[in-house]
């Protein structure tokens, strides 16, 4: 064979085709798998990410690669592997799953970026007015000059201390405001900086400054023995996944913290994933109080790219030991991993409803099942799936069922409100209860899963309602903002006082949100304050930490909101909790809800009596009677999802079945409907036994921001037989002819079925 001159690689880029596609480099130095290259497509330059090298072209003449852009790859085998596996499960193209797996800076073929560092200017000239002993006069002479700024005096004595630090560590001991106090000292050249590569910067592991008041706190004999389990489960040969199926309030928390302290010991990095990160600053001040040794950062989306870019460059190095992050934070590198955590595994967002459609809890099982480490699970409501692999023994099984100290897990009671007067929805018992709670200095919540003032605003003389010209659904009065929204495509109308139709000027609504209750409260209760806490009372920055600090402080208030209240929240007043619509999701046609009901309930319900007073639950309900409900309260969640799970069972229904859903929209009604059409029937002809489909027929919400919908669901006995007939379908699904303007998505282990 002659002397090639050139080999090919295998390159992925981001753009939704399910194919790689190949170039030529030069032998002598080819990249490395992981490492970015740019590319020219057409003839645009372009990113790309190596995925093979040496390969096998079925084309003679390729191009050749532009440049290489990294040096060391980005993503290192093992990330390509589980990505790889997650664009084959979820059939998503290989490109777009991989860029998705970088932070934003890296996708566009930047160059990794460098680390700052700072130390103290050891030329600067200052003239020393004091002298002091124990240490070299110029350190006294710094002091002297910032005697004023003692924030800045702390952070100069701290460089002092630990010499050079870079931003994440400097954030970690001061707080959001260490950037104004460094550009201070700079401007005041106390300080100097100079840049690193962001890869290769050794951490420092002695936080000297950190506070360790709640560092440890007694454990309870139940979380002892716990964390021993668990310890055990680690050391295993054999791994399998652990769930801690703890009530709320039990202290998981501690849990995981204590069970990891041997890993990060011995240099392993710790991965924490949880729901929402805004929602659980708690999470994140406990580990670092609990760890100031080690270099702890928190990744989400209200990141800078900068920030979030370094975050990920620092767990890839093995700068960073303990990454608590939110669902995508499962994609980051991390050099030594020595185990995951996910806590409230149950909450729905670990699922990315657009896109690229993953399961990020899923995909850390997977992650640490390929890398051999141990995971664990935390709720106090496990998913069905999470519960059934632990009834299938698929997973160990712990359990944590007592508060430690005084606090017990609260009454839960049905108030049937069928014979009760309500006002806005709020029975005359209830409002009762909450003004006893108030008087013994308590605090209150009232929880209700719908946002602004009332879901229907209409004209009670000719029947007209307030609908969405985009979505054909009602749209929800916002009093506040003094507009109708729909709430599916974010419509805005401003409501005139006249009803469009017949000029009537006697516009009315009909339910409530939480707008509504809380103006309910306000008259009822003028001098408590009522605090409000949804997506529109919190959605500007600051605004919900400032909630919550008023919550914190201890005063009888009402707290009246969605489900943003639900997440990990520690209100220790907390003693009396209103749930005001149970019913609607009794009977919703999706089998999910009833699960979700019962999790929400629970979650709820968790918040309240975690001080030393009693917490008591009211659930109103037009249906007492109702078997899920009676379970539920007699018998408690781990019976109640069993239950379920029987009734999946029955049904086939996931975890014991596996699901996956062809969603299609279009702006043409009949394109999408024929393209599904014809679709389903190419399917069909597969002629596959195990899997049955089911529709083409419209999506519950059948038309949404101007594109009618339809889907069909595809129903398997189990997750083999699926995956081999997609496996078979796919290319049908991606070479089907697509009528003008259709759009599909493939949802693999759908939970929204809107
Ligand atoms: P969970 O996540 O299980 O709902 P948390 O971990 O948030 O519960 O703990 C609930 C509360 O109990 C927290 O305020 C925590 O500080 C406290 N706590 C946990 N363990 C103990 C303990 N052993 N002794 C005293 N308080 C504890
Ligand atoms: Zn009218
Ligand atoms: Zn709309």
């Amino acid at each position: 064979m002659p002397d090639s001159p050139s080999i090919a690689i295998r390159v992925a880029i981001q753009r939704p085709i399910h194919k790689l596609l190949d170039y030529s480099c030069d032998p002598k130095s080819p990249p490395t798998p992981g490492c970015r290259v740019k590319v020219s497509l057409g003839n645009y330059p372009i990113t790309g990410i190596v995925v093979e090298t040496d390969v096998e072209s079925e084309f003679s003449e390729l191009k050749p690669i532009l440049e290489i852009l990294d040096q060391t790859p980005l993503l290192d085998n093992e990330m390509l592997k589980l990505l790889d596996w997650a664009s084959r499960y979820y059939f998503y193209p290989k490109g777009e799953v991989l860029f998705h797996a970088l932070p934003k800076n890296l996708r566009k073929g930047n160059k990794p970026p460098q680390l700052t560092l700072w130390s103290i200017n050891q030329n600067a000239e200052i003239e020393a007015k004091t002298t002091d002993k124990r240490h070299p006069p110029t350190f006294a002479a710094f002091l002297d000059q910032l005697k004023r700024s003692p924030k800045q005096s702390e952070l100069f004595q701290y460089l002092w201390e630990n010499g050079e630090t870079d931003g994440i560590q400097l954030q970690n001991q001061f707080g959001d405001h260490w950037r104004s106090y460094i550009n201070q000292l700079m401007k005041k050249e106390c300080v100097v900086s100079r840049e690193i590569d962001a890869d290769y910067f050794p951490r420092k592991k002695v936080f000297k400054h950190a506070s360790s008041s709640k560092a440890t706190l007694i454990l309870t004999d139940e979380q002892q023995q716990c964390i021993k389990q668990i310890k055990k489960h680690f050391a295993e040969d054999e791994l399998k996944p652990i769930l801690l199926h703890g009530i709320t309030g039990s202290g998981k928390t501690e849990v995981y913290l204590n069970a990891v302290k041997s890993l990060l010991a011995d240099g392993k990095q710790i991965l924490v994933l949880v729901p929402e990160i805004g929602l659980t600053p708690q999470l994140l001040s406990r580990f670092q109080q609990f760890y100031p040794q080690y270099s702890i950062v928190s990744l989400h989306s209200a990141l800078s790219d900068g920030d979030r870019t370094r975050a990920w460059l620092g767990a890839k190095s093995g700068a960073i030991q303990i990454i608590i992050g939110t669902r995508s934070a499962v994609f980051t590198p991390m050099k030594n991993l020595g185990a995951i955590i996910i806590d409230e595994e149950h909450d729905a967002s670990f699922k990315q409803q657009e896109g690229f459609l993953y399961q990020g809890r899923d995909m850390a099982i997977k992650r640490a099942f390929d890398a051999q480490i141990p995971i664990l699970l935390g709720s106090a409501t496990p998913s069905l799936e999470t519960f059934h692999n632990a009834e299938q023994q698929k997973y160990h099984y712990l359990r944590l069922d007592n508060r430690p100290g005084s606090s017990n897990p609260p009454d839960l009671v049905l108030q049937d409100i069928r014979s009760l007067p309500l006002e806005a929805g709020i029975s005359n018992l209830m409002l009762t209860e909450i003004r006893q709670h108030l008087n013994n200095h308590n605090q209150v919540m009232l929880f209700l899963n719908r946002r602004g003032f009332s879901p229907v605003l209409m004209c009670p003389n000719c029947n007209w309602h307030a609908t969405c010209n985009n979505c054909d659904l009602g749209m929800t009065y916002h009093a506040s903002a003094g507009k109708v929204i729909c709430h599916h495509c974010a419509l805005e109308n401003p409501i005139s006082s006249q009803c469009p139709e017949c000029n009537s000027t006697k516009l009315t609504t009909l339910g409530q949100g939480t707008e509504r209750i809380e103006a309910v409260l306000k008259s009822h209760f003028p001098d408590v304050p009522i605090i409000r806490i949804d997506r529109d009372s919190t959605s500007k920055k600051g605004s919900l930490e400032k909630k919550l600090h008023t919550i914190s402080e201890g005063n009888p208030v009402i707290l009246v909101g969605t489900q943003m209240l639900t997440k990990g929240h520690d209100f220790p007043k907390l003693t009396l909790v209103g749930i005001l619509d149970v019913d609607q999701a009794l009977f919703s046609v999706d089998y999910r809800s009833q699960e979700r009901l019962v999790q929400q309930v629970i979650q709820v319900a968790g918040r309240a009596g975690r001080g030393t007073d009693k917490g008591r639950v009211i659930l109103q309900t037009t249906q007492p009677q109702h078997p899920l409900l009676m379970n539920l309260l007699s018998q408690g969640y781990s019976e109640t999802a069993k239950q379920l799970l029987n009734e999946r069972t029955l049904w086939n229904y996931p975890p014991i079945g596996s699901q996956a859903l062809i969603r299609v929209n279009a702006i043409d009604e009949q394109n999408a409907f024929s393209f599904l059409r014809s679709l389903s029937e190419k399917l069909k002809e597969l002629q596959n036994e195990s899997v049955e489909l089911l529709g083409p027929m419209p999506s519950p919400i059948a038309r949404r921001a101007n594109r009618y919908r339809f889907q069909v669901l595809l129903s398997a006995k189990n997750r083999r037989d699926l995956h081999v007939f997609l496996t078979n379908g796919f290319p049908i699904l991606v070479k089907a002819r697509k009528l003008g303007g259709v759009r599909w998505n493939l949802d693999i282990d759908p939970t929204d079925f809107i």
